[in-house]
């Protein structure tokens, strides 16, 4: 069992056992505390990402947002090169 160790400030340490149901994303975005719901698939996907993907660091909300405005810069751009 893997534990999580926290230290408070009147010096009183916590160990919290890391289970599937209590790890959490905190979006860097709009600070919403988002539930990991599978910790072993959350884990495989952070090691092929090498730990440097920016979805691991937002909600699917945020996330979502971002496909969408990339999408639709995408189709702004396949626009104007159909205008030229
Ligand atoms: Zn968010």
């Amino acid at each position: 069992m893997l534990y999580v160790r926290t230290d408070s400030e009147n010096g009183v340490i916590t160990f919290t056992p890391i289970n599937n149901d209590n790890v959490y994303i905190h979006c860097s975005k709009c600070g919403f505390m988002e539930k990991v719901d599978d910790l072993l698939d959350f884990v495989e996907e952070l090691g092929e990402a090498n730990l440097e993907a920016k979805a691991f660091d937002i909600c699917k909300e945020c996330f979502e947002k971002e496909c969408r405005r990339e999408e639709a810069y995408l189709e702004q751009q396949k626009n104007r090169e159909i205008q030229r």
